[in-house]
């Protein structure tokens, strides 16, 4: 990941992170533009989910199976491993 200056868009080196919560953080920057030096903090947290970790997936597939509605468990047959 890369992190650009706030101030001049130069690339910037991440220097040391402070974790504020599991999914927030502090990371402290410094420009590796000479000319602008700036030391900044951007803030870094999570926004949302695009896909649920595959623990969850799993977890959640075999609850659908189990739900099924009987003629439609035939998927049991043919996944066995599923369940
Ligand atoms: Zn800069």
């Amino acid at each position: 990941m890369r992190i650009n200056c706030p101030h001049c868009q130069s690339k910037a080196t991440v220097t040391h992170r402070e974790k504020l919560s599991p999914r927030a953080s502090n990371v402290y920057i410094n420009c590796n533009n000479h000319k602008c030096g700036a030391r900044s903090v951007i803030r870094i947290s999570h926004a949302y989910t695009i896909t649920p970790p595959a623990e969850t997936m799993t977890a959640a597939m075999h609850e659908w199976f189990a739900n099924l509605p009987e003629q439609e468990q035939i998927a049991k047959t043919y996944q066995p491993a599923l369940f």
